[in-house]
């Protein structure tokens, strides 16, 4: 195979220094690939030439039909715990890292293309995706970097001229991922389940060498906790991140949380309209097990499992491993919670909110959730009536003097530490999103682009939900919240 793109050089770093983590696995062909989607900003950003990669050339790039000379696609191992479950053995099953790629500034990014074929991960599965999900994911990417929350994101989707047989057939689809890396909980749990205390060691100095290179200097023990307790500061901040614009990943599986801390895997995920702690909208999870108030707690749950896989590195007696490590995630509760209080303060305008605003915090959620309010909506909603040009507190009849009552406490707090009515509000519509990716709207978008071809109401809510924060007329519409005859709304695996 010869390359048309010369000069895109990709390293394996990855596949080298972790050979036993990782199989080679070629994409399979495909026999119509069409690039649908693009994001020049993103490859402008990873120093590669937009102009280049847009057109066919792209296309049989981002298909895997045809990879740069020298190129070692691998599917990469991991273990993980599916709802609590554990498998020993999941791993790339449809997608293959074809590489990383270093932009100007000398960082490494995995590009990675999903919906490939078989790997020898695949479990009897195809190995393909839908373009539905694929656009989904890609659109999510898109929106999460846009309100500030570290994710993976899409660079391109390619149709591939074929179909995938789901419960329909569907028009098969691969995205192009990049990826802060694609190690997660579960490549850790693989490692730890193999009993191979070296191997184990490489992938958390390799981890620690991308991630998190100022512990390199640490010695023995000390290194790998602290590595844990870095990965747990990030997911700490991760998740402060999510609740604050009220996503929900729906599927916190420990495979599909990243030691880089970035938002990966988007399956069935969405967004919550009202506010309401148990929101759940994956049709798998009947549980709750990943409802939008649980997130903080699996988090840490994920991080145990992600302590119990560092054990053999930490001290070479278990059970004093065990301690120090469990000392470690102690300290997660109150990470979170300091992360959440800045996350949440900032969205009522206050900049540094201390334990002192604790209260006040907690009191508006309980005021949210008795309310029946649409999150998003309510706190562009208060900024307004703190500059005086919305009533709000008259669309809330039911709450009356408590509601009044905070209000008026809020209003002083922050006009006293912060600035004038104004200059809270703009801090104010800063943080808190107008758009976003409202599940009505996605369903709509993949709907038209996934059944009849036409991309026009994706690239509109795309536009739409990359810029959050100011207010455009002709917008008003995904403002709304989801009509009352849409739903029940669920969503469903991206596979
Ligand atoms: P996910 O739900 O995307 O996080 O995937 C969970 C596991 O199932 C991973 O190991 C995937 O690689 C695998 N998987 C998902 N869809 C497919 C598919 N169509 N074919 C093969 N493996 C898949
Ligand atoms: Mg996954």
């Amino acid at each position: 195979m010869t390359s048309p793109l010369p000069e895109l050089l990709f390293e394996h770093t990855f596949a080298e220094q972790l050979e036993d983590l990782c199989l080679f696995c070629r994409p399979a062909r495909v026999p119509a690939p069409r690039l649908v989607l693009f994001n020049s900003g993103l490859a402008r950003y990873l120093g590669m030439d937009p102009e280049t990669l847009a057109g066919a050339p792209g296309a049989e790039l981002f298909s895997g039909n045809v990879l740069p000379g020298g190129v070692k696609p691998v599917a990469q191992a991991y273990a993980g715990h599916q709802f609590g479950y554990f498998n020993p053995r999941l791993g790339d099953g449809r997608a293959v890292l074809i590489g990383e790629f270093r932009d100007p500034e000398g960082q490494l990014w995995d590009i990675q293309l999903k919906g490939t074929g078989p790997t020898p991960f695949s479990r009897g599965g195809d190995g393909k995706a839908a373009l539905g999900p694929m656009l989904r994911e890609y659109l999510m990417g898109e929106a999460m970097t846009a309100l500030g929350i570290a994710s993976t994101r899409g660079l391109a989707v390619v149709v591939t001229g074929e179909q995938v047989i789901r419960e329909e057939p569907l028009p098969g689809a691969i995205l192009t991922r990049i990826a802060a890396s694609h190690i997660r909980v579960g490549t850790f749990q693989y490692a730890r389940a193999n009993n191979d205390r070296e191997q184990l060691r490489k992938l958390a100095d390799y981890s620690i060498m991308r991630h998190y290179p100022e512990l390199l200097s640490l010695q023995g023990g000390t290194r790998y906790l602290s590595f844990l307790q870095a990965v747990a500061e990030r997911q700490a901040r991760l998740i402060a991140r999510w609740m604050g614009v009220g996503f929900i990943h729906g599927v916190m599986n420990t495979d599909n949380m990243s030691i880089a801390g970035e938002t990966i895997d988007y399956g069935p995920c969405a967004f919550m309209d009202v506010y309401n702690e148990q929101t759940v909208f994956s049709s798998i999870d009947h549980l709750g097990r990943y409802a939008y108030g649980a997130q903080p707690g699996i988090g840490q749950w994920n991080l145990v499992r992600l302590a119990e896989s560092l054990v053999p590195l930490v001290d070479s007696v278990p059970g004093h491993a065990a301690e120090l490590l469990t000392g470690c995630l102690n300290a997660f509760p109150g990470q979170y919670r300091e992360a959440w209080r800045e996350v949440l303060g900032c969205k009522i305008g206050l900049a540094a909110p201390g334990p002192q605003d604790s209260e006040l915090l907690e009191e508006l959620l309980k005021i949210l959730a008795d309310s029946q309010e649409d999150y998003t909506q309510f706190f562009r909603r208060l900024s307004l009536w703190l500059r005086g040009t919305d009533p709000l507190s008259q669309g809330l009849p039911s709450l009356g003097t408590h509601w009044q009552s905070w209000l008026g406490r809020w209003r002083s707090r922050v006009t006293a530490v912060e600035g004038t009515p104004e200059t809270v509000s703009a801090a104010m519509d800063a943080v808190n999103p107008l758009y976003v990716p409202r599940n009505h709207q996605v369903e709509i978008a993949l709907a038209a682009a996934s059944r009849a071809g036409d991309f026009q109401p994706f690239h509109r809510l795309l536009d739409v939900v990359t810029h959050p924060f100011s207010p455009r007329p002709e917008w008003a519409p995904y403002v709304e919240p989801m009509p009352a005859d849409f739903g029940p709304y669920r969503t469903f695996c991206g596979t």
